[in-house]
């Protein structure tokens, strides 16, 4: 790969700084140096845009003020608060980690790499942003957001889905920080990839960089980075049962709990099954998705009698895209002996439990219309 001129590299550190100071926001857990929500922070921003992170940060740090409060709290109310947000083994991993800080480290997070990487859920990024930003030490922390801003800064046209590309802008950060600044470059970086230097239409007119911007220059700041095209979500097609309780039950929906292992493991649910031909749900026979459904439930020991389809819903996953079709139901009588991860709720129940959002979304639009 290229090398790069000090002087290039000296303006690019030296700017990038300065207009940081000058500019960055005010964000919540820029306020103190505090490990854990630095850690926290970071593990809610992976895949998740910093808006929408703020509300769920305030809610977990007044629910989990330390390390101890969420090795200690039951983990229905860690995926309780992290409702909506996604990728609910972050969370998981975050209590798991938290658990081995309190144990093996007193409940101050460690500020040596080997502790902090072996962390569960700890990669290499987050080892980075915490050792940086929290103990301004001059690790590298490079995600997506800083290989875009490198990649075109430098014009680097390696595919940065490769891992020796990663390795290589790692080294060149190493190299970018100036003495004593670590916490503030890193963040400035960052900084620079979510406000100037974004995917789309990079701001390169205000840029504090654009005067030595290779790839400006070259007229390549919208094609850079390279970047080999992940496998797009393999899609998915699932029959869902929204069984309304009779007798002692009416009024309230059938809900079940996953398994202890695997995709969302643990959240509640409304029972679904994978359609027989998936290919052609979308223009298959209602009345053949229901039957399945009723067939399905009754082999866990639960009657409904289907009725009519509700609503149409989707989500995706990192490597699944459900496409749903949601059947209104009736619970065939009143079952006392449900099997142990089935139980009927009303909506003030949805307080207690934590559902991944899409069905969320169908229980709030239904016990809003009920
Ligand atoms: S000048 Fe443009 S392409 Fe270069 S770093 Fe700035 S915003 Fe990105």
């Amino acid at each position: 790969m290229n090398t790069y001129s000090l002087e290039a590299k000296h303006y690019f550190s030296r700017e990038l700084l300065a207009w940081y100071n000058r500019s960055k926001r005010d964000l919540p857990w820029r306020r103190h140096r505090n490990p854990y929500y630095i850690w926290v922070s970071e593990i809610m921003l992976q895949q998740t845009r910093v808006d929408t992170v703020i509300p769920y940060f305030h809610r977990f740090i007044d629910k989990f003020p330390s390390i101890e409060a969420l090795a200690d709290a039951p983990e229905e109310d860690v995926l309780k608060c992290w409702e909506g947000l996604g990728y609910y083994s972050r969370a998981r991993n975050l209590q798991s980690a938290a658990r081995e800080v309190k144990e093996q480290y007193g409940g101050q997070v460690p500020s040596d790499k080997k502790a902090v990487s072996d962390l569960k859920g700890v990669g290499p990024y987050t080892t980075g942003a915490i050792l940086s930003i929290a103990y301004n030490q001059p690790e590298p922390a490079v995600d997506g957001n800083v290989m875009r801003v490198l990649s075109r800064y430098f014009l680097i046209e390696e595919d940065i889905m490769k891992g020796s590309t990663r390795a290589f802008m790692e080294g060149l950060v190493v190299e970018l920080i100036p003495e004593g600044e670590a916490s503030n470059f890193n963040q400035a970086l960052m900084e620079l990839g979510a406000l100037v230097c974004t995917p789309k239409s990079p701001q390169c007119l205000t840029c504090p960089v654009m005067e030595h911007c290779a790839g400006r220059i070259a007229g390549m700041e919208e094609s850079l980075p390279v970047k080999t095209k992940a496998k797009p979500p393999r899609p998915e097609y699932r029959a869902v049962a929204l069984v309304e309780g009779v007798g002692a039950e009416k009024g309230k929906v059938l809900i079940r709990q996953r398994p202890s292992e695997g995709l969302l493991a643990r959240m509640w649910e409304l029972p679904h099954e994978l359609a027989p031909q998936q290919a052609a749900l979308a223009g298959a026979d209602d009345a053949e998705q229901m039957d399945m459904l009723r067939g399905v439930l009754y082999e866990e020991g639960i009657s409904v009698v289907p009725d009519h389809f509700h609503m149409q819903a989707e989500h995706t996953f990192s490597h699944i895209h459900w496409n749903l079709r949601v059947y209104r139901c009736t619970a065939a009588a009143n079952d006392s002996s449900l099997p142990a991860n089935y139980r009927y709720i009303e909506a003030k129940d949805m307080e207690e439990l934590a559902f991944p959002k899409v069905f969320l979304t169908i229980l709030n639009s239904y016990f809003a219309m009920v």
